[in-house]
């Protein structure tokens, strides 16, 4: 009996000692330790923080332990440092974040400091309310996600703009105006479609070569994109072929656009190499109030601008179905 008692005891004994040097070891790491450690007690006071987590708030331990978290947070704002908090009133947005605190037993999320460095935080909350709060510094992989982004973005305006006139390309045109067009036989809205076509474009490249043609579509795109509004869809089908797209738009006022383009082009002077030179544009137009396609409307504008060269060039005309619309 006695000796089970000396074992039990000696057991106890090594537990409470291994659980001691865990413990201790564990301290001396989390000290070290690049990231971040913190404990909330239940009533949201500093317990306990490592040196990593009092970098992220740029305060001292003894101005740090013992504190609320709302004034710690107080104090981030007052004196912007530590994480960045975008709000006008610190009260407001300390509701809000105390809304979402402890509304789970665990949550990770991303923080971004003021200056410029990023976290990655997890709360883990015990069920009596004591909070372990953890950080790591992700600076390096936003960066990287930063330039990847824009690396995204950058070839995503690649593929859908044209490289020479720097308008949308037939592809991004094509996908603008059919979900325009859905929306607007959705929404019972006139619409309508011109396509533009230079005339004599070819004399143009055969007199003055194919880099003043080239220069001609630049100012050519870049003039009819500051004529239209923002949200008209402007883009270059293919050659010197262009297409404009507007939604909400009757009979009236698109023959009144199209010829306001055809005589802005008209009276352009489009300098090449020092020479002046004038060109005119062709304009088909096509018009629906239902339910069309790109393919259809395309079509129609093609019939029109077809008719517009056969009777002179110069010249703006409806497709012949639409007159009716
Ligand atoms: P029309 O009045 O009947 O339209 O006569 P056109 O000479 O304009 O005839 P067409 O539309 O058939 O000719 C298009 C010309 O546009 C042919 C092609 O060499 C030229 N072209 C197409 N793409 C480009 C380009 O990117 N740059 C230049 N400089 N020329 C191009
Ligand atoms: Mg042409
Ligand atoms: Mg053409």
């Amino acid at each position: 009996m006695l000796s089970t008692i000396a074992l039990l005891s000696v057991r106890f004994c090594c537990m409470k000692n291994s659980f001691k040097y865990y413990a201790e070891k564990l301290a001396a790491f989390a000290d070290v330790s690049r990231d971040g450690y913190a404990i909330l007690t239940a009533d949201d006071r500093l317990l306990c923080a490592n040196r990593a987590f009092m970098d992220v708030f740029f305060v001292e331990e003894s101005k740090l332990i013992g504190q609320y978290f709302s004034d710690i947070m107080r104090n981030a704002f007052h004196t912007s440092k530590g994480p960045r908090i975008d709000a006008d009133n610190i009260d407001a947005w300390l509701n809000r974040v105390q809304q979402l605190r402890r509304s789970r037993d665990f949550r990770l999320f991303e923080v971004d400091l003021v200056d410029g460095r990023w976290f990655l935080f997890s709360e883990q909350t015990m069920p009596d309310g004591e909070m372990l709060l953890q950080t790591k510094d992700i600076t390096k992989q936003k960066i990287m996600e930063q330039h990847l982004n824009e690396h995204a973005r950058r070839l995503t305006d690649l593929a859908l703009t044209d490289e020479l006139t720097q308008i949308a390309n037939r592809r991004s045109f094509v996908a603008s105006v059919q979900s325009e067009i859905t929306r607007c036989s959705r929404q019972l809205c006139a619409m309508a479609f011109f396509l533009l076509d230079i005339d004599h474009f070819k004399t143009i490249n055969d007199t003055y070569g194919h880099q003043a043609g080239d220069a001609v579509l630049r100012q050519l795109a870049a003039l009819v994109k500051r004529t239209l509004r923002e949200y008209d869809i402007f883009g270059r089908i293919g050659g010197e072929e262009f297409g404009v797209f507007l939604s909400q738009t009757n009979r009236e006022t698109a023959e009144e656009v199209a010829e306001r383009l055809r005589q802005l082009i008209a009276h352009e002077a489009f300098f090449i190499d020092g020479r002046e030179l004038n060109i005119t544009l062709s304009i088909g137009i096509a018009l629906a109030r239902d339910k069309t396609s790109f393919e259809q409307l395309y079509a129609d504008a093609d019939a029109a601008l077809y008719q517009a060269k056969h009777s002179g060039r110069n010249k703006v005309i409806v497709a012949e179905y639409c007159i009716i619309l």
